[in-house]
């Protein structure tokens, strides 16, 4: 049996994605030793989740702002902004669709015994009654209508995630149409705000081994190993879906509108890969990747453009691993998803991933309004976030491939010399 005081010692020794896999493993443990007693802890777990959800309104609000505000300097960069645009949209959509072929293929959330299910739609009742209610609205016109909030501030305290994200892009369209000298200590301060944001976000992931430990043994102690079997199929999807998306796809686009032999060009960027498959940051691999595109004859004036850019808003692995989690989410609690349930899944993982930053678990975060719009329990995030790491890791380095081929991509587009 182990012992707190053990685990309490590993601190400082261990990396963090170490911690939380022996966290996931100590919870297993503990949920299947203890059964439903183990839920006496679950109060960490929560305590870990709710400081997630603490940051969602302002992390999506402050860092979608940013980011529209910087898209409105791509309007002076004019025909390459705009392709550049086009293509990051196309291949998240692409990717979400991948997704959520293969979650609804594979189905990895249904497949629980009919008692376990139960069990699970019991702990969530009365929220997800509500939240039923709310995948049944009644027009498409209203939803398009009630996009634009009437009172802001009603919008932040509902957490209205659709309202939320009209008013970030409307600011941060409009902030690019004032002075500059008036838009500059908005954007500076808005920045501060963001790196405030993501270093509450790094405390709660210092907590996360604790949190995923208790949340794990509650789950397995509720519902039996089950229900693991199950959480394991939903990782096999995920990178399943992240690989068959990642290679071929980018093969692809880089074979046919790049004019690259993709031998050439992933033997190239695989030391990049490798830098975002080991740090699960899109950002901090920056460097390297422009490094690797100068290696393989991609000019500065198109990866500097695109990478940082990219690195910012675009993000296929994250689209994709939101599509397979919403509807991994919904399957476990029941709840069905419709053909406009999957369009919303779409319109909002495409926003979700353009609000992540390229950061480890950004995009676990933004999941979270991926889900309050469709209706599903968030507490489904505590399964999903056991695997998280490893998924971070193999979603930030198709995120991190996705702009390594736009960047070959826009290069062959504006003629440039490969
Ligand atoms: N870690 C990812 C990245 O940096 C974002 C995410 O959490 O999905 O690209």
């Amino acid at each position: 049996m182990f012992r707190t005081g053990e685990f309490m010692k590993l601190k400082g020794k261990v990396s963090l994605p170490t911690k939380i896999l022996i966290g996931l493993i100590i919870g297993i443990i503990v949920g299947l030793t203890f059964g439903p007693k183990a839920t006496i802890i679950e109060p960490i777990g929560t305590i870990f989740l709710r400081l997630i959800t603490l940051v969602v309104v302002p992390l999506v609000f402050v860092s979608l702002l940013l980011g529209t505000a910087g898209v409105g300097d791509i309007k002076k960069v004019g025909r390459m902004g705009l392709k550049t645009l086009g293509y990051f949209i196309f291949t998240t959509v692409l990717a979400i669709t991948v997704g959520l072929i293969l979650a609804n293929v594979v189905k990895p959330g249904s497949g629980l015994s009919p008692e376990v299910q139960a069990r699970i739609q019991q702990t969530t009742e009365s929220q997800s009654s509500i939240d039923l209610q709310r995948i049944q609205k009644p027009s498409t016109i209203q939803i398009l209508v009630d996009i634009i909030p009437t009172n802001p501030l009603k919008a932040f305290a509902e957490s209205n995630m659709l309202q939320i994200i009209f008013m970030a892009l409307l600011f941060g369209t409009v902030i690019t149409m004032i002075p500059r000298d008036k838009a500059q200590p908005v954007l500076v301060f808005l920045d501060g705000l963001n790196d405030a944001i993501i270093q509450i976000v790094h405390i709660a992931m210092k907590l996360a081994p604790y949190g995923v430990l208790a949340l794990i043994a509650s789950v397995t102690g509720k519902f039996g190993i089950n229900i693991l079997f199950t959480l394991f199929k939903y990782a096999v999807t995920v990178i399943g879906g992240l690989f068959l998306y990642g290679f071929f796809w980018n093969t692809l686009a880089v074979s046919s509108f790049g004019q690259m032999n993709p031998v050439n060009f992933f033997r190239g960027v695989r030391e990049a890969l490798l830098i975002a498959f080991s740090t699960s940051s899109s950002s901090a691999t920056l460097p390297v990747a422009i490094d690797c595109l100068d290696r393989i004859g991609i000019k500065r004036q198109y990866s500097s453009f695109v990478m940082p850019l990219g690195a910012t808003i675009n993000m296929d692995g994250t689209a994709l691993y939101q599509g397979v989690s919403a509807v991994f989410i919904a399957q476990l609690y029941g709840i069905p998803i419709g053909i406009s349930g999957q369009l919303m899944i779409v319109l909002m993982a495409t926003l979700a991933s353009i609000g992540a930053a390229g950061v480890p678990s950004a995009g676990i975060i933004t999941l979270v309004m991926v889900l309050k719009q469709i209706g599903v329990p968030l507490e489904g995030l505590a399964l999903i976030l056991g695997v998280e790491r490893l998924l971070d890791m193999c979603r930030t380095t198709v995120n991190v491939m996705g702009n390594l081929a736009c960047s070959v991509v826009i290069q062959r587009w504006e003629k440039g010399h490969l």
